[in-house]
């Protein structure tokens, strides 16, 4: 997951415009169903779909923290605090950001829209199985995830 948030940041993320200075005989259109050129941020943030993903995030982001946050570009490409909240609080938003992020590029290779209802499923079967895993690190993202209320 770290790996995909690398990749953002030095664009260097196999989206199609990055590929096409290979000169591929390939569709260059967003690979979630637009016509618009699949750039990066195209693909992270601008796109419909990823964008109803992330408004969906943060309306659940709201819910459970009860504190109003706005998810930016800046936010998904990059790595950012939100201010007024305590480290623990951005500690799971920024939590939720990196799965969110993994979760588009498995969409992308798996040929299927983001979809944030799909995430919430997902996680909740990585829980089970990481549950009974003892290592310090998988441990705490358990916690976190126990607190969300996806376990
Ligand atoms: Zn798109």
């Amino acid at each position: 997951m770290k790996e995909v948030s690398l990749k953002i940041f030095h664009r260097i993320h196999p989206a199609k415009e990055v590929l096409e200075r290979f000169k591929l005989d390939i569709a260059y259109s967003c690979v979630f169903g637009n016509s618009e050129k699949e750039n990066i941020i195209h693909l992270f943030s601008h796109c419909e779909h990823s964008n109803l993903f992330w408004t969906d995030m943060k309306d659940y982001i709201i819910r459970k923290i009860g504190t109003n946050i706005q998810i930016k570009v800046f936010d998904v490409m990059l790595y950012s605090t939100f201010n007024g909240l305590s480290i623990k609080q951005n500690y799971k938003i920024q939590l939720l950001v990196i799965l969110g992020k993994f979760h588009i590029h498995k969409s992308k290779r798996t040929s299927l829209k983001p979809s944030f209802h799909r995430l919430i499923v997902e996680l909740k079967q990585y829980c089970t199985s990481i549950e009974y895993v003892k290592n310090s690190k998988a441990a705490k993202t358990f916690c976190i995830l126990k607190e969300m209320n996806f376990v």
